[in-house]
């Protein structure tokens, strides 16, 4: 029990900086499912790779200074109505706030974009090591455009008087509501005719999630004193503080649906973006592309795959990579 504790911990500390790794993991996964036949088999084919390296973008914000700002935009700080008001287009939001104010307060909507048209090039060359490096990343910038705290310069409640609600949203919550959640809701991936607006689109509806979330924590915290709403304990020789586990069961179930909800939608926008950067490069087939020609049994075994999430059994059919191959979270 100690150790499964212990392996929480290390999940949700790792997973400090956007959706956890297994929200990231899991979205990208249900992303596939949604995709048309003419691109499943080559992301089945490219699945493992797809769901491991999702939180890759994160792993990277370590060494490189520039990443940061690829993950958030903190909107207040470009005005009231920024949210409704800022330019679609990077070049437009450069020429209002320059390059500086931009990378300061967080550009994901705009990085979303960027890395859509690297896919689309990814498509047109045929290179297969670069679509799905492209189509990886780009699948973690969707899905830190749809947490509402990376939306915001309130982005762990630090504002408020409630710091530590960012690992309580995005990891500790998912990680112990996982098995309630549903994985499965119908979409087939839809092509955009403005990513811009789309991307824009999730930012604001993310965005417009916060007052609740803010106003139901203090409204949880009223059943709460300050030793069952936190648990302390030494990381790096420091006393820290974050939310326990009982108060983030009491706080998950007065936001019912609300992460299972953003959890599907970052899938359901993965798989519209994968399909728009498919089709705008000029539906290249990709069957050429696989590592192997598809057999009889890895066809089989999509199928099955298939019928799981439409059932909403992949966890229960085990078949949900983010919990059976990467149990550890983020060792890789
Ligand atoms: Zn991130």
């Amino acid at each position: 029990m100690r150790f499964i504790r212990v392996l929480l911990l290390a999940i949700v500390i790792v997973g400090l900086s956007s959706w956890g790794f297994l929200v990231h993991r899991t979205s990208t996964q249900l992303a596939v499912y949604q995709l048309p036949e003419t691109m499943q088999h080559f992301f089945y084919d490219g699945m493992d790779y797809l769901v491991r390296y999702s939180v890759r973008p994160d792993q990277r914000r370590n060494g490189d200074p520039s990443e940061g700002p690829k993950h958030f935009i903190d909107i207040e700080r470009f005005g009231a109505n920024a949210a409704t008001a800022m330019p679609l287009d990077w070049n437009s939001a450069v020429a209002r706030y320059g390059e500086d104010s931009l990378k300061r307060n967080g550009i994901v909507p705009y990085w979303v974009i960027n890395q859509k048209e690297k896919l689309t090039e990814a498509f047109r060359s045929g290179n297969r090591d670069s679509i799905l490096f492209y189509a990886t990343d780009l699948a973690h910038y969707i899905g830190d455009a749809n947490v509402p705290l990376h939306t915001t310069e309130n982005h762990d409640g630090q504002l408020t008087g409630q710091k530590g609600m960012h690992s309580l949203w995005e990891s500790a919550i998912p990680e112990i509501e996982l098995a309630s959640y549903s994985l499965y809701e119908a979409h087939e991936a839809t092509y955009l005719k403005n990513p811009e607006e789309a991307i824009w689109k999730a930012v604001r509806e993310a965005n417009a999630l916060l007052p609740q979330m803010f106003a139901m924590e203090k409204e949880v915290s009223k059943d709460f004193t300050d030793s069952t709403k936190y648990r302390y304990q030494m990381r790096n020789g420091r006393e820290s503080r974050s939310y326990s586990s009982a108060f983030a069961r009491a706080y998950a179930q007065k936001l019912a649906p609300g992460i299972n909800q953003q959890l599907l939608k970052s899938g359901h926008l993965i798989a519209d973006f994968w399909y728009t950067a498919w089709v705008d490069a000029g539906k290249p087939n990709l069957d050429g592309l696989l590592k192997a020609p598809a057999t009889a049994q890895g066809r089989s075994a999509w199928a099955q795959e298939l019928i799981s999430y439409k059932t909403n059994q992949l966890l229960q059919n085990k078949m949900l990579r983010a919990r059976e191959k990467q149990e550890s979270g983020g060792g890789d």
